[in-house]
Order: structure tokens, then sequence, then C-alpha cells
């Protein structure tokens, strides 16, 4: 790995040692290690025809593709910054990233180019413009140039610039679960440095041979695409991207490309579980799946550990830290009651967990605040908010989660939640996931929310959100009373409200906020 310093020296490497393995299949087009270097060589000639210089960023809309890992490597090796947009956002949303990155170039999905036009709309309604070129992925509507023909015009003379391990490489905005995406700034050894090490202690989860067959499955804009692309193509894996998650097609990645490892959010992986055909799919290909993003509930992980029948390991981790800080071994997946089944696991070689105070200041184990992270995975900041950098970052390099939890004797990391989305009821603070993963396994639940709503008596009172699986019965006395089973009366929901379905970002994640927002109108809520 010291061979492999940056995202260029991937390519490169693996182009030597394997030329002829595939790195990438996507819908039926392979591309092989050496295609994959050369491609993402003209890319990088290409950008740097259009004029672009190390530092800048161009962005990506669309859904997962082949192409995309290509155009990002290729941008690496030019020390261009690569900034993907989740295909789900709004023109709005879409505009503002594309402004805030200042990126001259932006290239479009064929799923989203039709939304072109109202992009570049919202992108002239602002004061500061930038009127970036467009480029389509695939052909499509608008009559933009497509990817391959830019690509493959570009002089084949190209002499890429010195790229360090410290250059900026990707610009990943958070899920904005709680507010405004931020574009955290990730260099090549933020990225590589942190799975290097992983790699080196010997992990065997973590360990990947020639034969082991990844599947992309979670978007691209998002860590959990990127970054688990990214791990596979390090290891000289093969891997099989999806378009898009698709429960069915999900299945087949499986079933007859072989899939040996896969990461996916709990979202995702309740959809593909609840398949009627994953009763009958041969699943003994399938090594590990990686779980994460947001907490899952117990029952469901339970479901899916009789189902897949493969060994799991959870994730912990933001974009902030590259994805995965702390990591939940295989061997903890004890369905017979360990506790540490409730756990997010154990720090990752390398980096360093700590529990503070208000005051930054850490606390023993057991008791609860907010967790703090050191390692070569923190990014160095947010690009243009200096403000929020200076109060997630401090001195000494230790990041801020904004997630609630706890230490354990032994060095494990127990979850609550969002500091912002703890209940305080009375004296007393409750963690939202906890009375979720209790709600949970009420048989008629489909999904569920808990949210904190305004309360004359103690503050604010815990409210869960639920939808029902189409079908079943079940009021708001029954949810109440079967909570109240599994954990303390005060944790309890006082009420419950019943929804089609809850709403949720690109990632998975459930929007509290969203949730909270009626009952909250025209009043503050204390932020914690
Ligand atoms: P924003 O920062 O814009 O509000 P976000 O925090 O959802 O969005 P991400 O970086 O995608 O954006 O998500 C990181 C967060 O996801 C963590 O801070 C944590 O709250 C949650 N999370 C990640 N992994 C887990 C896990 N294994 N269990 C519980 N929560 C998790
Ligand atoms: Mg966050």
């Amino acid at each position: 790995f010291a061979r492999m310093p940056t995202l260029g020296d991937i390519a490169r490497y693996h182009a030597e040692q394997r030329p002829d393995a595939l790195a990438l299949v996507f819908e039926g087009r392979e591309t092989t290690f050496a295609d994959f270097h050369r491609g993402s060589d003209r890319a990088a000639s290409a950008l740097a025809a259009e004029g672009l210089k190390k530092g800048q960023r161009i962005a990506y809309f669309g859904k997962n593709s082949d192409h995309y890992f290509e155009l990002l490597f290729g941008a690496a090796k030019l020390g261009v910054v690569m900034t993907p947009i989740g295909w789900r956002l709004s023109p709005a949303e879409v505009a503002y990233i594309v402004q805030d990155a200042e990126a001259p170039l932006l290239f479009v999905g064929p799923e989203v180019i039709g939304q072109v036009p109202a992009v570049l709309g919202e992108l002239t309604a602002k004061p500061k413009v930038v009127a970036p070129g467009i480029i389509a992925m695939e052909p499509g509507e608008g009559g933009y140039p497509t990817y391959e023909a830019w690509r493959d015009a570009a002089p084949a003379d190209f002499a890429p610039p010195a790229i360090t391990p410290e250059d900026v490489a990707v610009q990943l905005y958070t899920s904005g679960t709680t507010g405004r995406p931020k574009g955290a700034m990730l260099t090549h050894k933020n990225i590589l440095g942190g799975r290097q090490a992983a790699a080196e202690a010997g992990l065997e989860w973590n360990t990947w041979g020639p034969d082991d067959i990844s599947l992309v499955a979670m978007p691209v804009a998002h860590i959990g695409g990127t970054g688990w692309g990214i791990v596979g193509l390090m290891n000289g894996a093969k891997g099989v991207v999806a378009r898009e998650f698709d429960p069915m097609k999900v299945l087949d990645y499986i079933e007859h490309d072989r899939v040996s490892k896969m990461f996916m959010v709990p979202a995702a992986l309740q959809i593909v579980v609840r398949q009627p055909r994953a009763q009958t799919v041969d699943f003994s290909r399938l090594k590990y799946i990686l779980y994460g993003a947001s907490p899952i509930p117990l029952d469901l992980l339970r479901e899916c550990m009789t189902v897949f029948g493969c060994g799991f390991v959870q994730q912990y981790g933001m974009t902030e830290t590259c994805g995965t800080i702390v990591y939940l071994p295989p061997e903890d997946h004890d369905p017979a009651g360990n506790p540490r089944m409730r756990a997010a696991g154990v720090p990752m070689p390398g980096v360093e967990i700590k529990i503070i105070d208000e005051a930054g200041k850490a606390v023993p184990p057991g008791v609860v605040g907010e967790v703090a992270t050191r390692s070569v995975a923190n990014m160095p900041g947010y690009w243009k908010l200096p403000d929020a950098t200076a109060s997630t970052i401090d001195a000494e390099g230790w990041l801020r989660t904004g997630d609630a939890g706890y230490l354990d004797q032994d060095g494990y990391l127990f979850i609550h939640d969002r500091v912002k989305d703890m209940i305080i009821s009375g004296a007393e603070n409750i963690y939202p996931a906890e009375v979720e993963s209790a709600v949970y396994g009420h048989p008629a639940v489909a999904e569920v929310a808990v949210i904190g709503v305004p309360d004359e008596k103690w503050g604010e009172a815990v409210k869960a959100v639920v939808a029902l699986k189409p079908g079943v019965e079940a009021d708001a006395e029954d949810i109440i009373a079967f909570a109240r089973t599994r954990i303390a009366g005060f944790k309890a929901p006082k009420s419950v409200d019943f929804i089609e379905a809850l709403p949720r970002n690109a990632s998975g994640k459930i929007l509290r906020r969203e949730l909270r927002e009626p009952y909250w109108a025209g009043r503050e809520r204390r932020v914690n």
C-alpha cells in the first residue's frame, strides 16, 4: 500500500500488476484495470484541455456509473476535485452545490439531464454566477457533448502535475440530515490512509483477495457509494456498479455476478430482505455485508442474519471521516442476546475515539457525551465554512461528530443518537434510536421515527411516527403498550402519529427535523 499514496497510484499500480483483471462492471460494460488507468489518464487530459487546474472542482450530477469512477480518478490525477451531487436533489439544491463548489464543468447522467435547464436557471437567479459547461455522461437530450467523445478527443501526450497525499481529491457534501449540506474536503490521505492502516492490521473481513467482487449499490454522492467504490479499486477487486439501488437487481448481482462483499444502509437492507425472492436466492458466495450510516433496529439485523447467512460488520462514521471509523466485528453479531450487538463497535486501527462533555472534557466509560474522533481519515475542513470547521475540529485534531454515545469498559462505542435529536422530557434524556428500535419490534410496524414534541408539563414529550405494514392494523394504544414492555415507561411514546412512509434523504436517513417541524412551528426548540 505504500505504493498507493494517491488515487492515481491505485490505477497505475493495478494496471501494472493485473492489467487484464476487471476493475469495474456496469450494465454489461467491462473495464479492465489497464482500461481504467488509460481512461482516467484521458479524462485528466481532457480536463486539462478545458483549462482546469489543480485545486479546482468539477461536479457530477447523476446516478452511479463506471464512468463516474473513471472521471473521479482522472480528475484526481490532475489534482482536480470531484464533487458528486445526489440525483434526487432538486434543481435549487443542485445549483447550490455547483455554485458553492465553483465548478466550471458539470457532468450530468442521462436520468437527470432533463433537469439541466432548471439547474442553470437557478444559477443565473443567484447574484454570483458560475456558468458551468455541461457534459452528458451518456447521449441524451440537450445536445451536450458526451463523455466518451469528449474524453477521447483529448491529447494523448499529457504530462500530469505532481499530486501529493495532502491534496484534496473529493469534496463530498454531508447528507443534510441536520441542516444544509456542508462540503467536506477529503484528501487522498484521508481516503486511503485509514483504509490502508486497516488493511495492514489484517482484519479478516477487511482482507480482499483477487476473487472478491464488490457491489457498489449506494449512491456515489455519499461516502457509502464513492468511498466503498474506492476501497474495492484500492484492493484490486472487481466492482459491480449498480446504477441505483433496486432490491431485485441487488439479488441478481448476488446470484449471477457472484458478489462477495457489499455495503448497504439499513433502510436498503430492509427492502432487500423483505423481497419474497430473498428466501430462495443462493447467498453462499456472499461473505460479508457491511451496514451502517444510520442506526439499525435489532430485529432487522437478526432478520438479515437469518436470511443472508453471511458475516455482518457494522460501520459507524461520517462524511467528514471518509466513512468508517468504528466497526462491529462479525463475531460480536450474536443473535442469542450478546449486548454488544447493540454497539457500533470498536475503533478501526489507527482511530482514536473519546467521549466529551459540553465543555469538551473527556468523560469516563459509561458516561454519555458527544463522540469525538482523531485519525488520518479526518477531513482538513469544510469548504468555505471556516466557522463550521473551527467548531468541528479543535487545535489537537479532534473532530466532534455531533453524535451522542458512550464507551463501555472494553472500549466498545454505543451510539445513542444525534445530540440535536435527543429528547429532554422532564429531567430525563431520551434517545430516539432506542425508542425506535423498541417500537420497530411490533409486528404491525413497517418503519418508525421518534421525535420530541412540545409539552406543557415535561418540556418535550416522546412521539412515535409510524408507518404500518400494508394490510395490518394497530392503534396508538397497542403500540404504546408494546413499547412499554421493551423499554422504561418514561422512554415509551406518549402519542403515536400514523403516516404512509417516513421522509428520508438519499442516504436512507430519517429526516426527523421535517417530522418535528409542524409541532414546533413558531416555537424555538432548544438545541443541545
Ligand atoms: P448532516 O451532517 O448534513 O446533517 P449527516 O450527518 O446525516 O448529514 P453523513 O455524514 O452522511 O451526513 O452521516 C453521518 C452520520 O450518520 C453520523 O454522524 C451518525 O449520526 C450517523 N451514523 C453513521 N453510522 C451510524 C451507525 N452505525 N449507527 C448509527 N448512526 C450512524
Ligand atoms: Mg453530519
